[in-house]
Parts: structure tokens; sequence; C-alpha cells
């Protein structure tokens, strides 16, 4: 740190800092966890400084044997890890890794008259003519993706992300009265919209996710089936999700980042059965440039971190810990989103104290309890302000802490969230008491002294 305060001391601050604050607040961000200092070190180093655009031995740049090697042992890793029959660890983010997936689907299933009849010919050899009629194929695909506030990611076809832009989305959700997903409509709205994608996967529902069904709906209707498991991919890798809800059992193409269960270093991954692999390669350059072969490197260490055993211990772990926390939250009357959880979040339903997810999420950081706000499902205050509050055990669970310390966490949050009055006319602002601030932020730190 001192050799970057000698060039910057502002950044080398806020570096310490960081470091400070994950250390003495509840980290219960469901998507952030603690990587290792063995991914950390792999990440930092002069790794950074070589391009390597293209794939293993077949680059656009000389010199990058060393490149070649840290791609592979990911690639080795990575495939033994999830048993998928070919993976892509070039993404450097959960966003990019299911923009290489879309182009890949696009690319194996779009009929395009042009590349049929002349598949020898590059593309930059197409007439504008040509090149007009292949972009407006690629253009109005059919997506079927998890709605917003059921749990859906961004990047599953909403207009805010460039796949809205992409793609014609329509979206499933969750029964009300369950509050899990509705199969049966799902079904029903796939048979009618026959959309080429339909994507599995989530940010924020709370269950167990039936992948072997929802295959067999894609191939009643003839779609390719994608899963999105950047949440939960610490959960397959330590085999909670065996059999119909193992993703890359049932999946054409799956996508994930690296950072939230799986607690590797921020970036991500593709895994696609070999028919796809082809155009997965093509990542690089269609959406990609150079690979981070720093990141790479502290990707192959994530993966064979996973291979052990402990860390189907910790993954195991991680959904007995939510368990125990939502278990501790129900039993103070707190209400739950589909009434508890099957995986490593639980999402809180905060309207019943009156308040909207913003003011409990500060109300919450003030307490020294890190959450964030999310919507739910028919959420009637938008995705901004949100009536719900979305927590996860993959951090604390690195940290070591157990289901004894997870009903006290419920009983912290419980105690903030009951003290927590709104302001009149506003759905930002809120009263909380500093002397319950304070005591509950002085036990979050007393609770996580013991686990350094
Ligand atoms: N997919 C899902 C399901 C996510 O939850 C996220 C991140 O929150 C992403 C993709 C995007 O990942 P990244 O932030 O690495 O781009």
């Amino acid at each position: 740190l001192e050799v970057v305060r000698s060039v910057e001391p502002r950044i080398a601050d806020a570096i310490a800092k960081e470091l400070h604050d994950q250390r003495e607040s509840l980290k219960l961000i469901a998507s952030e966890n603690y990587a290792s200092p063995a991914v950390l070190l792999a990440m930092g180093n002069w790794l950074s400084d070589k391009y390597a655009e293209g794939t293993i031995g077949r680059r656009f740049y000389a010199g990058c044997q060393n490149v070649d090697t840290v791609e592979a042992v990911a690639v080795e890793h990575a495939k033994a890890l999830f048993g998928a029959e070919y993976a892509y660890v070039q993404p450097h983010s959960g966003i990019d890794a299911n923009l290489v997936a879309y182009w890949a689907i696009l690319a194996d299933r779009v009929e395009v008259p042009y590349l049929k009849k002349f598949s020898k010919r590059q593309v930059n050899d197409l007439t504008d003519a040509e090149w007009a009629e292949l972009r407006a194929a690629f253009g109005n695909q059919r997506m079927l993706g998890m709605s917003l506030d059921a749990g859906g990611h961004l990047t599953h076809g909403f207009r805010p992300n460039i796949s809205g832009k992409m793609f014609d989305q329509r979206s499933y959700g969750v029964d009300p009265a369950t509050g899990q997903i509705d199969y049966k409509a799902l079904r029903d709205t796939a048979k009618e919209f026959k959309p080429l994608i339909i994507v599995g996967g989530y940010s924020a529902y709370p269950r167990k996710v039936n992948f072997a069904t929802l295959r067999e709906i894609a191939d009643e209707v003839g779609a390719t089936f994608m899963v999105d498991m950047a949440h939960f991919a610490g959960l397959v890798a330590g085999k909670v999700f065996t059999g119909d809800f193992n993703p890359i059992e049932h999946a054409h193409i799956v996508t994930t980042t690296t950072h939230k269960s799986l607690r590797g270093p921020r970036g991500g991954a593709v895994f696609a059965q070999e028919s796809l692999a082809s155009q997965v390669d093509r990542g690089c350059p269609m959406v990609l440039g150079g690979p981070l072969a720093h990141v790479m490197a502290a990707k192959a260490i994530a993966f064979a971190e996973a291979r052990r055993p402990e860390f189907a211990t910790y993954a195991q772990q991680i959904v007995t810990n939510s368990q125990a926390l939502a278990e501790g939250l129900l039993k103070r009357g707190v209400q739950l989103v589909s009434g508890g959880t099957d995986n490593h979040l639980v999402l809180i339903d905060v309207h019943p104290f009156g308040l909207t997810g913003r003011q409990a999420e500060q109300a919450l950081l003030d307490s020294g309890v890190v959450t964030n706000r999310n919507a739910i499902p028919n959420d009637p205050n938008g995705a901004w302000y949100t009536s719900g509050i979305r927590i996860g055990t993959p951090a604390l669970t690195s940290r070591g802490l157990g289901a004894a310390e997870m009903d006290t966490i419920a009983e912290l949050i419980h105690t903030v969230l009951s003290s927590t009055k709104p302001a009149e006319g506003s759905k930002a602002k809120f009263q909380l008491d500093e002397s319950v601030s304070d005591s509950v932020s002085k036990q979050a730190n007393e609770l996580l002294a013991g686990f350094p």
C-alpha cells in the first residue's frame, strides 16, 4: 500500500478503508463475497500487461505462451468443476458473458441466407445489401426471461440494458399465492410467444429452479435454453444444486459471474454444449477485446479452490445459514417473499413495517448492516424505492459464521426495521433513534470480532 500511497494517497486510503469497512460491517449483499488471498494475488501482477486477443494457441499477438497456459489451466479447472463439455473464461464480467452467449445463440440459430450461401466468405466481403439483410435477421428475435420484479436480471432482455434493444422480450413471473415460479404459465407463454431463447436464472429469486422442466418447455417450442447462474454458481460447484436443479445438465448454454457465491475474482465465464463452442470462442472479437490474463489466472485459482472438498461444505453452509436467517426472521414476524429460501438469499418484504426498500436499506446501513433494496413481485414502489430488502449469506459464511449467528443477525435486522419510522410524505427519509443504530452497530461488531 505504501507504493500506491507514494503516487496517490487518496487511492491508498480508499483501499485501506475498504478493507476496514468490509471487516467491520455485516456484509449481507447476496452478490458479494471475500475472495481468498491466492485469488487476489493471482489478479495483481504482470499478466495484466499482456495483450492476447484470440483463443488458446491462436492469438493475434506474439509472445502469448504464458497467457495460453493461464487460460488453458482455467478452462481445465472450470470444465472439471462443473462437468461441462466446454468452457470459455475470457468474459470480463457477467454482462459480457451474457452478450457472448446471446451472439453465439443468434449465430447458431438465426437463418441468414447469405451466411448459408457464402459460408466460406468473410463478413467483410458481404455487399452492403447482404449485410443489411444479415442485420435485419439478427434483430427482432424473441427472448423469454424472468421478470425483473420476480428476480430476473437487466441483461435478460430489459429495456435499460442493451439486451432489451436486441430482443423482443416477454417475461415469466411467479405465482402470487406461493411467490414461486409458475411453470404452467411459463409453458403457456412460451407456446404462444415462441421465443428463440428461454433464459433461466436470476438475481433475487429465493428458491430453487427446476431446470429440467425449463428445458422440456424449451424443447417443446424449439427454443435454445440458456441459464445465467451468476448468483448461484457456487451452489452448483458445491453440488448443492444437483439433478433437475443443475443448469449444466439441462441448458444448451450457461453463463456465470465468478465473484459471487463462487468466490473468485470479478469476471464472467460461459459453459456450453460442444455444438456451440466455436460460436462462443468468437466472443473475442464479437463482444470482447483483449482478455484480462491476470483475471483469468485468478479464475483458475478460484475454480481450483472450488474443486476441493471443503468448498462443498462451504456451499452447503451458505444454504444452511440462509435458511437459519429466514427462520430467525419468520419467527420474529418478518414477511419473506415466497415464505422462505432454498438458496443463498432471502428477500424481505418491508411493506408491513410501513417502509420502502430505500428507507430500510439506509436504516440498516446506518446500523452497520450492509444489504441492498430490491423490487418484490408486483412491487407498488417500483424499481427505485422498492418494497424489498435482499440479503445473502455467501460472504458471512466465508468468514465462518454459522446458524446461531444468523439468529442474532435476524434479531438485529428486526430491531432496526421495527424501530425505523418513515418520514411523512417521503419514500426516502425516515427516523431511527441513534441509540438503536449505535447499539445494533456495536452488537454487529462484537459478533464479527469472533470471525476476523
Ligand atoms: N447476471 C446476473 C444474474 C447477475 O445477478 C449479475 C450481476 O448482478 C450479472 C449477470 C452481471 O454481472 P456483472 O456485474 O459482472 O456484469
